[in-house]
């Protein structure tokens, strides 16, 4: 391939490029495979919406790449960039991600072309319902077939909204509520989802840690106190991120990229400081002890542990792949780097731990949440005070039989019964290890298999496979 070819290859040439690179390593049949990587269907809706006295025509996408399980599942992008392209991109990465982890959902995803920051939180809603009623009315949201998320440029706000909307149209719906994820909790939405991507990418830093021979393959030394890590992004996914990874497990955030600049601390960032500096001077520049640099891809290239990409797709390209100085690199974004950029990143030993495993915390939460609407009651309720009864009864029965007694700020935290979080960070903790074994156990039991993308692609196609033979195409 020529270097002009690589340069023009589309969001979804580069994933379907790697998809072959696993069909390869797995011997599947051409037509199998055909049939998984098409789109099996995708809709482009235009709408007015008159604002400030002025109709303006807005234009928004939803693909659906897979049904093989429903409904399928997968974010609303708002941005002033997006494409169809990027969208069918998006929602094959959705099917492929759902199959790794064994979520039961199809791929999908949507998008709008829009700048939010044009307009007031009014007129948002108004679009916003606008679009809900488009992609309701011609069949591509519903709690059965298919579920929205928040993605880039959307959030709890927007999803309420859409949830609103759909029951407004469907008031019979019992289980209208479930037509969305990521929703605000007092509107059916679950503790844990707005963190769940970040907290996902925590796990999955914490599982690849607990494989000492993977460590050493990406030339680390054990344990994240004290690594060192770059992270592009700081929306829901970035900030979430470098959070967790600093407060939870004492990483040293070194640089915060944004689309105006990047800061940099050699000594680690103080991430909920500069939280709070952003909402209240709307800029990063100014946040004190840390030096502020306009040209942010550039901090792409700084020296460090871990590069965390959490922002867009193809931030790394073959322009800057081989000035990477990163050992790990955690894909938090969607296709942050293209095709020819991981050959070159794989031939410099850099360990990636791809998209469709890192980012898959979202929608393992989103689909818990989806539970939770069907079944109408958190998470716990039954058993809380249930389990807090039974510890008691342990710890003073433990009590009695050592004749000791048990300080009060244990007793506190052993009789503590669950409540929903703690029950969603469990289930997506275990989610992430699990993901994390299947992808070490495919390289290990298949030598065509040699890296974790590689991996988690095989093992999503090879069950996406066995469901069409399964049922069957028809
Ligand atoms: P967001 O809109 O909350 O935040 C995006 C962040 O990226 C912002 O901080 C913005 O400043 C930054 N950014 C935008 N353009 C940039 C550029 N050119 N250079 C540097 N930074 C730039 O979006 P998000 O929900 O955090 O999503 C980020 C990525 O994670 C996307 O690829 C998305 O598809 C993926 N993702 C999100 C979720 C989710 O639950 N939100 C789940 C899975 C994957």
């Amino acid at each position: 391939m020529s270097d002009s070819q690589v340069h023009e290859l589309s969001f979804s040439q580069n994933v379907n490029f790697l998809v072959d690179r696993a069909i390869t390593a797995i011997d599947l049949s051409e037509d199998t495979a055909a049939a998984i990587k098409a789109c099996a269907s995708i809709i482009q809706v235009t709408f007015p919406v008159k604002i400030r006295d002025k109709i303006e025509m807005f234009t928004g996408w939803r693909a659906v790449h897979s049904t093989h399980r429903l409904p399928a599942k997968g974010g609303i992008r708002y941005a002033p960039y997006v494409n169809q392209d990027e969208v069918e991109a998006l929602a094959a990465l959705m099917s492929y991600k759902c199959a790794l982890m064994d979520i039961p959902f199809g791929g999908s995803k949507g998008a709008l072309l829009i700048d939010p920051s044009k307009y007031t939180r009014d007129e948002m809603q108004m679009i916003t319902r606008r679009f809900t009623i488009e992609l309701v009315r011609k069949g591509f949201l519903s709690p059965s077939t298919n579920v929205p998320a928040p993605d880039v440029g959307t959030g709890q706000r927007e999803m309420a909204w859409m949830a609103d909307t759909y029951k407004n149209l469907y008031p019979d719906d019992i289980n209208a509520s479930a037509c969305v994820t990521g929703k605000p909790i007092q509107h059916g939405g679950i503790r844990g989802r707005t963190e769940a991507t970040g907290r996902g990418v925590q796990y999955a830093i914490q599982e690849f840690f607990r494989h000492p021979e993977d460590v050493k393959n990406a030339r680390l030394t054990p344990g994240i106190a004290g690594k060192t890590i770059v992270i592009q992004g700081f929306g829901n996914v970035g900030y979430h991120a470098s959070r967790l990874l600093s407060l939870e497990d004492d990483a040293k955030i070194i640089a915060v990229i944004k689309s105006e600049g990047v800061v940099i601390n050699e000594n680690g960032l103080d991430i909920d400081a500069l939280h709070r500096h952003i909402i209240e001077h709307k800029t990063m520049k100014g946040f004190p002890n840390a030096t502020f640099h306009e040209d942010g891809k550039k901090a792409l290239e700084l020296p460090c542990d871990i590069l965390i990409p959490a922002a867009l797709e193809a931030q790394i390209t073959c322009d800057n792949a081989d000035r990477i100085q990163a050992k790990l690199i955690v894909e938090a974004a969607n296709g942050p780097a293209t095709y020819e950029a991981d050959k070159v990143l794989s031939a410099k030993g850099i360990i990636i731990i791809p998209d469709i495993y890192a980012n898959a915390g979202g929608v393992t939460v989103s689909y818990f949440e989806w539970i939770r609407n069907l079944s109408h009651i958190r998470f716990g309720r039954m058993q809380r005070r249930h389990e807090e009864m039974r510890s008691r009864e342990f710890a003073a029965l433990l009590e009695e039989l050592t004749g000791r007694t048990i300080s009060d700020d244990i007793r506190k935290r052993v009789i503590r019964g669950a409540g929903e979080e703690d029950l969603v960070n469990s289930g997506l903790d275990d989610t992430m290890r699990n993901g994390y074994q299947q992808l070490t156990e495919a390289m290990r039991s298949n030598p065509k298999i040699t890296d974790l993308r590689t991996a988690a692609y095989a093992i999503a196609i090879e069950k996406i496979s066995r469901t069409y033979m399964d049922v069957g195409i028809y």
